[in-house]
């Protein structure tokens, strides 16, 4: 893993941005070219397992939806490592890894359906 940070990767999409005069743009065209690039992404096993293409051209689609998900975060003021932190402490506790780890399949299945439930019983 590469050890710039993620505060200088944000600094370098928002330096491109303004360059470009691309600072402002609306947040639903960003949250549809998210979907747009994922959808690239998923065309690559649109047939197979195995990818059409390279790691660099995955790595490509990659970067794309992570390139919007941080203008879509900078128009919507979002802290991104925040967001994510709450986002797992969240699903920590929805999924509580002892129902999880080392169970098979049908034991996860069933956890992942009783996580579900709770969840919606908790109004979460
Ligand atoms: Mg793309």
């Amino acid at each position: 893993m590469s050890d710039v940070t993620f505060k200088e990767i944000a600094d370098l999409i928002q330096k491109h941005l303004e360059e470009r005069g691309w600072e402002h743009n609306p947040p639903r065209g960003l949250a549809t070219s998210i979907a747009l690039e994922a959808s690239e992404l998923l065309e690559h096993y649109q047939w197979s397992d195995k990818p059409v293409g390279n790691k660099d051209e995955l790595a490509g689609e990659l970067a794309d939806i992570f390139i919007y998900a941080f203008q879509f975060a900078q128009v919507n003021n979002i802290d991104i490592p925040a967001a994510i932190t709450k986002k797992l402490a969240e699903a920590a506790k929805k999924y509580p890894a002892e129902k999880f780890k080392g169970k098979d399949m049908a034991q996860q299945r069933a956890a992942w359906i009783e996580a579900k439930l709770n969840h919606k019983k908790q109004g979460l």
